[in-house]
């Protein structure tokens, strides 16, 4: 996707009562003066807890599911969130639209603290931050017609019947489908396609920040291809933000400004897109790109493959110290006693949680 700095709104955003077009600056801005990206979304200390499981009448410890995240995206951005399945990335994301209540830590959005706001306070920021889902026909109800679903935000917001069917109609359209599917049901839809029409739900109150959570990876993967692009294309077009949620770090690498690697709860890499994926400081994140595929036959002959032992530890029992330390290759003894905070390492503000990052 496009820097973050380029990117102009195009598209129509959705105004209540008038289904007008807004303008390509004003309240819909990208950007903040003198060229600096504004931030749209600041996480302070994320924590998500959840209770451990009673086995046999005996209560288990908590599992601490995300553990002290803080990021920062900026408006028109995309940031990849990677880690493998069961890290906390989908908790995350959840939280920030508050499907999941955070345990402790702080939300803000467009500058205002979301943490604690009523279901009716946030009803406004819900406008402007959006969720895709993994299962594109679980997570849309398939009772309803095509129009209800898409038009169902727009009339929480107090759109008319007739202007909410008619946004519905334009963004069938922007997404790749057209008018005349306004009134089948979801099950009448192929996975790809119950995917855009998800995308146009999501696009219906003219958001600023969607939550992509693996968007793409309930898909064939020749239908992974048509949608990336279709989000690619609107987020170039609509000057959108995404946070990408996804475990396919190519895909990742495609679509994303920044990237952020999670493990076992915490954020342990964070970097620019070309940074991170050319010189990975974190050895976790090294072990992750070193299992992605490369399209040169030789280079995929050539290079090394970082075998990482054993799965990752339950979060009811994460390991002292660094969390990666029983499947690091370069763990050393300071690394079981003392945790690793992320901090700067080496040049290209790449950010990482490793006493022993590789710098080259
Ligand atoms: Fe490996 Fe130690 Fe770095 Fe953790 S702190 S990633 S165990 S080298």
């Amino acid at each position: 996707m496009k820097s973050p700095y380029t990117k102009s709104r195009r598209i129509p955003a959705y105004s209540a009562g008038t289904h007008a077009e807004a303008a390509a600056d004003g309240a819909g801005s990208r950007t903040a003066g003198g060229g600096r990206a504004e931030a749209l979304l600041s996480v302070r200390g994320l924590v998500k807890t959840f209770p451990g499981r009673r086995v046999l009448g005996r209560g288990a410890a908590p599992v601490r599911a995300v553990d002290s995240v803080d990021l920062e995206l900026a408006a028109g951005e995309t940031l990849g969130l990677v880690g493998e399945s069961g890290c906390g990335k989908s908790t995350m994301g959840r939280m920030l639209v508050r499907l999941l209540e955070p345990t402790a830590g702080t939300v803000e959005f467009e500058g205002r603290d979301i943490t604690h706001l009523s279901p009716r306070e946030l009803q406004s920021t819900r406008r402007n931050l959006q969720i895709i889902f993994q299962d594109p026909h679980a997570s849309l109800n398939p009772r309803q017609t095509v129009a209800r679903i898409i038009a169902e935000p727009l009339l929480v917001q107090g759109a008319s019947a007739r202007a909410a069917r008619d946004r519905a109609a334009e963004l069938l359209t922007l997404v790749g489908l057209g008018a005349e599917h306004l009134d089948r049901h979801p099950y009448q839809f192929s996975g790809g396609q119950a995917q855009r029409i998800g995308i146009a739900r999501a696009l219906a109150t003219g958001p600023r920040l969607i939550i992509a959570d693996e968007p793409v990876s309930a898909l064939d993967v020749s239908v992974q291809a048509q949608v990336v692009n279709l989000m690619e294309r609107l987020s170039d077009e609509l000057g959108l933000a995404f946070l990408f949620i996804a475990h396919d770090l190519s895909v990742v690498k495609r679509v994303s400004d920044r990237v952020a690697v999670m493990y076992l709860g915490r954020i342990v890499e964070i970097g620019d897109k070309r940074e991170l994926y050319a010189r990975p400081a974190h050895p976790y994140t090294r072990a992750l790109l070193s299992a992605v595929p490369l399209p040169d036959p030789a280079a995929e002959r050539r290079r090394e493959r970082i075998i990482l032992l054993g799965d990752p530890p339950s979060p009811a029992a994460p390991p002292s110290g660094c969390g990666f330390h029983p499947r690091c290759p370069k763990a050393q003894a300071l690394c079981a006693t003392d945790r690793p905070l992320l901090r700067i390492v080496g040049s290209g503000g790449r950010t990482a949680a490793c006493h022993f990052p590789e710098v080259d």
